[in-house]
């Protein structure tokens, strides 16, 4: 069997995939409505929330189309916090829908600078909200957000994170950090397969929303919210990744959060270890590396491509490349959701074997 080392969509466990094989059920009929219901709640206590959560159909690219489009206006200025591919694609999102934005880059592989983020807003006080993705996926770098917040709300601006690949794997208490609204993933750290995006709203997001004039249809959160009433979704919902969730969430809360981010962290450290050991180069700053992809950058020589080939071919196990201008700089290993220090080690002795094929030549 292969090993799915990708940063989602993720592995499965056996009771979810069977969860998913259950028949077809009246999506606005009780017995939906109970599960709808549960896996709500269940959501909000892995958010720490106690805003509004939805679940939409769609991927984590959804979420974050639904983001823009529920409080932004045409010509509000919006500030992006951009240094990785994700980052880009939140701020072309909100640049389509016709916000204003202001870019405060930083380098790919660094983290973001919450000084820099406070500069910004006191000298743009127009800005009305903040892009930031907290886990930028491409670079494999975990941004400061609670001190990213603090900046934000400083000036009492919309914060509005992406947490796809990050949410259920690291500590992001939604309310305590103030975080408007947070957008997440199914196939991420979920342990659920592609199909829906979930997020919460705060009561600031939901002032935006009352006012902001994107079109909006398919992610109207006020639809959202008055189906969820009548424990339904507005539209068909994707039901089999529903079912999946119900079981994956009470897998998580089982083994409980707090354990849930230990995991990963330590799950992050035994792949930075190995990669180092192998005498490979990080890619991001060991600083703010991710606990969910690690991205490690060709040196010596490697082809992080072939790096990839080989492993798929060789030793079954698929790892995934660099993104936009990191393709053929970077390979990334993703170790969210279901995944054991074990899964880990076998990955870093493969790579062993794989590297000197893949043109590598230790310093
Ligand atoms: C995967 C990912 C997305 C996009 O999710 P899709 O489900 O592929 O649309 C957005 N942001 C981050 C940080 C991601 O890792």
């Amino acid at each position: 069997m292969t090993q799915l080392r990708i940063p989602g969509p993720t592995p499965l466990p056996d009771k979810v995939i069977k969860a998913m094989t259950k028949p077809m059920i009246n999506h606005r009929g009780i017995t939906f409505i109970k599960i709808i219901n549960d896996v709500t709640e269940k959501i909000k206590r892995v958010y720490q929330t106690k805003n509004d959560v939805f679940l939409l159909t769609g991927s984590g690219t959804g979420g974050l189309e639904a983001a823009i489009v529920n409080v932004i206006s045409p010509g509000d200025k919006v500030l992006s916090v951009a240094g990785g591919a994700f980052a880009d694609r939140f701020a072309n999102i909100a640049r389509r829908f016709g916000a204003d934005v202001t870019v405060l880059a930083y380098d790919w592989g660094k983290a973001a600078d919450p000084d820099a983020v406070r500069q910004e807003l006191k000298q743009n006080p127009s800005i009305k909200a903040v892009l930031v993705t907290h886990n930028e996926t491409s670079t494999g770098v975990t941004n400061p957000l609670e001190e990213i917040s603090k900046a934000v709300k400083e000036f009492d601006k919309l914060l509005i994170v992406d947490a796809v690949s990050s949410m259920s794997c690291l500590n992001i208490p939604t309310d305590a950090w103030h975080c408007d609204i947070v957008v997440s993933g199914s196939q991420k750290g979920w342990m659920a397969p592609p199909g829906m995006a979930m997020l919460s709203v705060s009561e600031a997001a939901w002032k935006a929303h009352a006012k902001a004039t994107a079109p909006r249809f398919y992610w109207d959160f006020t639809e959202a919210k008055n189906y969820l009433a009548k424990g339904q979704t507005p539209w068909t919902p994707a039901v089999s990744t529903v079912y999946a969730l119900d079981v994956s969430l009470d897998m998580l809360l089982e083994e409980g959060l707090s354990n849930v981010f230990a995991r990963h962290a330590l799950i992050g450290k035994t792949t930075r270890e190995g990669i180092k050991s192998l005498d490979l180069t990080l890619f991001p700053d060991e600083k703010f590396a991710s606990n969910t992809v690690t991205a490690v950058a060709a040196s010596g020589g490697l082809d992080p491509k072939l790096v990839v080939k080989l492993m798929r071919d060789e030793h079954g196990i698929e790892l995934a490349g660099g993104q936009t201008k990191l393709d053929g700089k970077i390979f990334r290993i993703g170790h969210l959701g279901w995944v054991k220090v074990e899964e880990i080690k076998e990955v870093i002795a493969a790579l062993k074997k794989v590297l000197p094929k893949a043109g590598f030549r230790r310093g």
